[in-house]
């Protein structure tokens, strides 16, 4: 690979030369913040560093539910996580939703209203009437949505699941094709000359009053705002707040079955939706915490394993399927589900720690650091 010395002219002009801002990683947020920045700064240049050939993290890998909360989730977290806290979480996710419908427009990430279930399995205590009652209230009294949560007395026999006693419907959530909703977002960014060097990993950066130096695999670059939107691969620079967590995936090749929709259990560590005729199913790293907490992308068999075992008895009983793909992704976590939006100094700013729902989230977390500066 040509270090940056060895570039030409032009290549410097166009790329390297007088970035206004420079961000690390095109992921969801990095490339949200790109186009936050350009709607607010039109005539800076911008320059999206990104190491791998694709992004390489969990925006182009996740499972492409456009969720906000489900009523186990918030239950767990509320008894977690202070009561303000979770609720600023749930507005941040409902505000970044709106945000990417408006930025991409519903067709061009093929977004599909239709909605969510909440699954409560054997061995688990179906909500109280009450909690469900008043989680209602809080999301009439602080979003004006009516009725986010209710009783599905008929996903049995929609479904024909295995296991599972209730079930809590949601119609406010949908889904999207992942890999449309990034190859639009780039195209985006692309429209709005805002430039990418990808294989360009960021080795480290140092910041004085005017500018931060950014030290990459192939030579220096200078900028006046570096934003740090690396999410899961942040842990250095906020060791106690945050640490990666690997997610996988299965996907099904294609059968007959009559799931149609999205669907979490177990407290939202497991969650699976229809991609037509295939089902994808993902989660189980609370089976095996330690061992997830990584940002190399291999696979756990003991979580493999566990995600087998669900299709077989619970979401496909009965019914002969084999595995197509699978493959993992890395989000970051903390103990706080709030994202971490904040500038490091006068010229350094981070946006990550998305947590499981990125998706939403993102949009807004990209609003908000374009407003740092
Ligand atoms: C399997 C899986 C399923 C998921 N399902 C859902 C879901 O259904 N709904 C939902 O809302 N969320 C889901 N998520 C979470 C969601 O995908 C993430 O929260 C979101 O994509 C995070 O976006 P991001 O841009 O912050 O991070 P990323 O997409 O991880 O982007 C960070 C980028 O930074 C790059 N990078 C890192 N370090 C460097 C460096 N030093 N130099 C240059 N580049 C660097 C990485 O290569 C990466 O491309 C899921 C995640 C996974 C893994």
């Amino acid at each position: 690979m040509l270090r940056f010395e060895q570039l030409s002219f032009w290549e410097h002009q166009q790329y390297l030369h007088n970035n206004t801002f420079v961000i690390v990683g095109a992921g969801l947020v990095g490339m949200s913040t790109a186009l936050s920045l350009k709607s607010r700064f039109p005539n800076e240049k911008i320059l999206i560093l990104e190491r791998g050939y694709l992004p390489t993290g969990a925006s182009t890998k996740n499972a492409g539910f456009a969720c906000f909360g489900s009523p186990t989730e918030l239950n767990d977290d509320l008894q977690h996580i202070p009561k303000e806290k979770v609720w600023e979480t749930v507005e941040l996710r409902l505000k970044g939703l709106e945000l990417l419908k408006n930025r991409v427009g519903l067709s061009q990430m093929n977004y599909k209203n239709c909605g969510s279930w909440d699954l409560i399995g054997p061995n688990d205590i179906a909500l109280n009437a009450d909690f469900l009652a008043q989680l209602n209230l809080e999301m009439l009294h602080r979003f004006g949505l009516k009725e986010v949560y209710k009783i599905d007395p008929e996903f049995q026999q929609k479904f024909g699941f295995q296991g599972y006693h209730t079930a809590y419907f949601n119609a406010h959530e949908g889904s999207i094709d992942t890999g449309l909703l990034m190859a639009t977002l780039y195209k985006q960014c692309v429209l709005a000359d805002i430039q990418f060097l990808f294989a360009t990993e960021v080795e480290n950066w140092s910041a004085s009053e005017q500018n931060v130096l950014i030290q990459t695999a192939h030579g220096q670059i200078e900028t006046q705002h570096l934003f740090l939107c690396t999410n899961g691969f942040a842990q250095q620079f906020f060791a106690d707040e945050l640490r990666p967590a690997r997610a996988q995936v299965l996907l099904t090749k294609p059968l007959k079955h009559s799931i149609s929709g999205t669907f979490h259990a177990d407290r939202g560590y497991y969650y699976f939706r229809d991609i037509g005729p295939r089902i994808l199913l993902g989660g189980g790293r609370h089976l095996d915490f330690d061992t997830e907490t990584t940002t190399h992308f291999e696979q756990n068999l003991l979580v493999r394993q566990a995600l087998v075992d669900k299709l077989t008895r619970e979401i496909l009983p009965g019914q002969h399927f084999e595995i197509e793909q699978e493959w993992s992704g890395i989000m970051g976590v903390g103990a706080q589900k709030k994202p971490i939006i904040r500038s490091l100094n006068k010229n350094v700013h981070a946006g990550v720690r998305m947590g499981g729902m990125g998706i939403a989230i993102g949009t807004a977390v990209g609003d908000a650091l374009s407003k740092l500066v």
